[in-house]
């Protein structure tokens, strides 16, 4: 597919220069087969970058990292720390494979009263004339804080507890009435309907998609206005609103995930 797009965009006179893989979509968590576009991109001697916001962090798990497999012959990377690894927020790195100075011809200003060039050090260590911020916080010292503080094996631990979160929820989904998947969970994102008493055996009926599509924000209202919980909702696609939730954090517990099922059977059995 991404074959034929290129060769209708060069027949239309358009001169394509980069591909935008994705490791991890934001709402399905769907990883892109790296390997394939890489082998295209190269074909067609076109840049190569791989959006890893939000699946990069895979890669700490030698278990998890092969849905990245390819992301070596990446031209450009860029991934999330403060997603699944739970860095504060911001930590976004941009890794770029480049060392005739792209970065610096881009966005360096040469401001001499900022990266004096008489210093008695290598003064590519001052990154700062090659940033697009310039004067901004320092956001990696969080990561490195984070990485200094719990090891290399920390973090693969927090990736593969939050697989191991995810997968106990999606087999409870399977399990309980009234939960539906709307797929199987590639990554952690686990996407979910739930389906009130009065709708179940109805899917063939003409108003159960449209009725299904107003469950969810009514079991969040009513979590908000309780106090119970946090949980978001979105349509994507031909698909109405379902649940995605998301398990990062190392603090949660077994009981809390099944808390978060039952509570949303509660909130929702009666609408
Ligand atoms: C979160 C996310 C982004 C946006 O990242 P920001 O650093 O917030 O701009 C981009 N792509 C994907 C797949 C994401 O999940």
């Amino acid at each position: 597919m991404l074959e034929k797009e290129i060769q209708k965009a060069k027949a239309e006179g358009a001169e394509p220069f980069l591909v935008c893989a994705t490791c991890g979509t934001t709402v399905l968590g769907a990883f892109d087969p790296l390997g394939a576009i890489a082998d295209v991109c190269e074909r067609h001697g076109l840049w190569l970058h791989v959006d890893a916001a939000w699946g990069g962090s895979a890669l700490l798990s030698s278990k998890h990292r092969h849905l990245l497999a390819g992301i070596e012959r990446a031209h450009s990377v860029t991934w999330n720390p403060h997603k699944m690894l739970t860095v504060g927020l911001q930590c976004s790195a941009f890794l770029l494979r480049d060392t005739s100075g792209l970065l610096q011809r881009c966005y360096g200003s040469g401001a001499t009263y900022l990266f004096q060039r008489d210093k008695f050090y290598d003064m590519s260590y001052d990154t700062g004339d090659k940033t697009p911020q310039c004067g901004r916080r320092v956001d990696c010292l969080k990561l490195w804080l984070l990485w200094k503080a719990t090891g290399t094996q920390g973090l693969a631990r927090r990736v593969e507890r939050a697989f191991a979160c995810s997968r106990y929820l999606a087999e409870e989904v399977k399990r309980r009435d009234g939960f539906e998947l709307v797929m199987e969970p590639e990554f952690i994102n686990l996407c979910f309907w739930f389906v009130p008493p009065r709708l179940r055996g109805r899917e063939s009926c003409p108003d159960y998609w449209p009725s299904l599509g107003k469950v969810a924000p009514a079991i969040k209202e009513r979590m908000m206005r309780k106090g119970s919980m946090m949980v978001g909702y979105q349509p994507h696609g031909a698909r109405v609103n379902f649940f995605r939730q998301i398990v990062t954090s190392p603090a949660v517990t077994r009981a809390d995930l099944d808390f978060f099922l039952d509570e949303i059977e509660r909130l929702g059995w009666d609408l």
